[in-house]
């Protein structure tokens, strides 16, 4: 992996240190830390439990694999910003070898039960491929195994490594997607919205399955129309058949990120709604006005995208009622269901 990024990376200067902490930039400076790479080895464990399934909310089973550590893209609302505030720069891990032999022993020694696992929770998924090749060491793994499924989540149109790949429907890449106007506000250095919907029309071509995250669903002007045009230039995209899912969460932070994200952003019109704190600490719009959209938002997928399945992210049981006129499901029934999509 080292070598490859030095070979796509020619006019970059590299530079060997015997302790990652030498490359640490000043604390706080955390859009510095994104424009360095480091190439490290991880230690201890690569797995674990997505945090959604804690303190009352419902959760979809999700299992996180860590592959890399911060981003280069930095919207307004990112929660690295409070959780890697420290400020180690950008970093993806040498060791995928690990991360797929921790991996392959839980999936060996539960082979009744389906497993979802993402790559997107500490990084994007895709940002760094085109210079660590990541997934052609791991798009092979999954493809050859029968119980477990790979999300990778993207804010980027970074798929040309995914292409030659052969994903045996066991590869789900998933874009977050907003509104135009919406990724205006708050998604800086992100792919636009036309270029993620068409590399996700080169992907189903390739035989990967889609799904979407309509997640922080940010309100703003002419919010409505932006979410009904989106969600069509989405079935526009990518046929009902390959789409795996579509969730829809809300704009979240805790106190410790909304102090952040003043600081960064001064004056971001992300903090200027009425929030308030949820049963997990974190600060999110006010329910009636979740709720509203969550449920106008259900009705244009449910119009465009007939029988795919919708869910919601860290929400509450009773804005699950609110939305669908059903709690959720337990997590284990929910997991398996879009494990096997
Ligand atoms: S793309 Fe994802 S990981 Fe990167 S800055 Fe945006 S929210 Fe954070």
């Amino acid at each position: 992996m080292v070598r490859r990024c030095r070979e796509r990376l020619p006019d970059v200067p590299f530079s060997v240190v015997d302790d990652r902490r030498e490359v640490q930039t000043v604390a706080g400076d955390f859009a510095a830390a994104k424009r360095r790479l480091l190439l490290a080895p991880h230690r201890g464990s690569f797995l674990e439990h997505c945090p959604a399934g804690t303190r009352g909310l419902a959760c979809c089973n999700l299992l996180l694999m860590n592959l890399a550590s911060n981003c280069p893209m930095d919207c307004g609302y990112c929660f690295l910003q409070e959780y890697l505030a420290d400020s180690l720069p950008l970093t993806a891990y040498v060791n995928p070898e690990a991360a797929l032999a921790e991996l392959a022993l839980v999936l060996d020694r539960h082979a009744e039960r389906h497993f979802r696992i993402g790559t997107g929770a500490l990084a994007d998924s895709l940002a760094l491929d085109p210079l660590t090749g990541l997934s052609a060491e791991i798009v092979p793994f999954f493809a050859a195994r029968r119980n477990a499924l790979l999300e990778l989540k993207t804010k980027t149109d970074a798929i040309e490594g995914l292409l030659a790949l052969d994903p045996k429907d066991r590869v789900v890449v998933a874009w977050s997607l907003s509104p135009p106007a919406a990724v205006a506000l708050a998604e800086h250095g992100t792919a636009s919205i036309p270029a993620r919907l068409a590399a996700a029309r080169r992907v189903v071509a390739a035989g990967y399955k889609v799904a979407v995250h309509l997640d922080p669903m940010i309100e703003h002007a002419g919010w409505e129309e932006g979410y009904r045009d989106l969600v069509a230039a989405l079935a526009n995209a990518v046929p009902v058949d390959r789409l795996a899912w579509v969730s829809m969460g809300a704009l979240r932070f805790s106190p410790g990120l909304r102090t952040r994200v003043r600081s960064r952003f001064p004056g971001t019109p992300l903090l200027a709604g009425e929030q308030v704190p949820g049963a997990d600490g974190k600060w999110r719009d006010f329910q009636p006005l979740r709720v509203d959209m969550y449920r106008r938002v259900r009705g244009f997928v449910e119009a465009a995208l007939p029988g795919v399945p919708l869910y919601l992210c860290m929400e509450t049981p009773e804005v699950w009622q609110r939305v669908f006129g059903a709690p959720p499901p337990g997590e284990q029934a929910l997991g398996a269901r879009l494990a096997t999509r």
